[in-house]
């Protein structure tokens, strides 16, 4: 029996990640699987597994990686991922990823592609710190592309009053994305080594990314 294809995507929060993934399940067939929905459907459904994972849970400790590999062999074998499968969550350290590769090993696979969105951090702080909404009717603005004609009035509603989130600010999304190349830097440079990375700038037109992150998939799962 052989597993379907595994495919990684790793990008910042704010790089897409979210929207080109579901593009590429809707182009390829794939699921995109996160470890959180495994772990819950697993619970759920009380296989082995799932009740080694429930039994940590509920003692308050956090689930090993050995159960979410043998939670992800078993999910391998549902109907639904024969076409591929794009893991969301997992792996996210290179002892998960050895781990990963020891499962797929078990069918003499290997992890397809692991593609990076690359962005630039200054550029990508600019672009979420600047966003702000109209707060009577949603409309958004940014301060650097999206200004109403006439300053501080809504061009759709005529409000005055407008909303930022917390979590747009510029030292936030800086910190975010610090987090993100700490975690992630081990894991590219991993799949760097092993020639199974391929990388894409994030920064451009959505749909361009997602033309360039298809042909990646093409030669990846062909
Ligand atoms: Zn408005």
């Amino acid at each position: 029996m052989t597993t379907p294809a595994v495919l990684i995507l790793l990008g910042p929060p704010g790089a897409g990640k979210g929207t080109q993934a579901r593009r590429l399940e809707e182009k390829f067939g794939l699921v995109q699987l996160s470890t959180g929905d495994m772990l819950r459907a697993a619970v759920a459904a009380g296989t082995d597994a799932g009740k080694a994972a429930k039994t940590v849970m509920d003692a308050g400790e956090l689930v090993s990686d050995e159960i979410v590999i043998n939670i992800l062999r078993d999910r391998l074998k549902e109907e639904d991922v024969a076409k591929g499968a794009i893991l969301d969550g997992f792996p996210r350290t290179t002892v998960q990823a050895e781990a990963l590769d020891g499962l797929l090993a078990e069918n003499g696979q290997s992890v397809n592609a692991a593609i990076a969105m690359e962005v630039d951090d200054a550029a990508m702080v600019e672009r979420i710190s600047g966003r702000y909404t109209c707060a009577g009717c949603g409309e958004g603005y940014h301060d650097s592309f999206k200004q109403p004609a006439a300053e501080g009035v809504c061009d759709n509603c005529g409000s005055t009053e407008f909303k930022r989130r917390a979590d747009d600010k510029a030292e936030t999304v800086g910190a975010r994305l610090e987090a993100y190349h700490a975690q992630t830097a081990p894991l590219i440079a991993y799949y760097d080594e092993k020639g199974q990375l391929s990388r894409v700038d994030a920064m451009g037109d959505i749909d361009a990314i997602t033309a360039k992150m298809t042909e990646m998939v093409e030669s990846a799962i062909s």
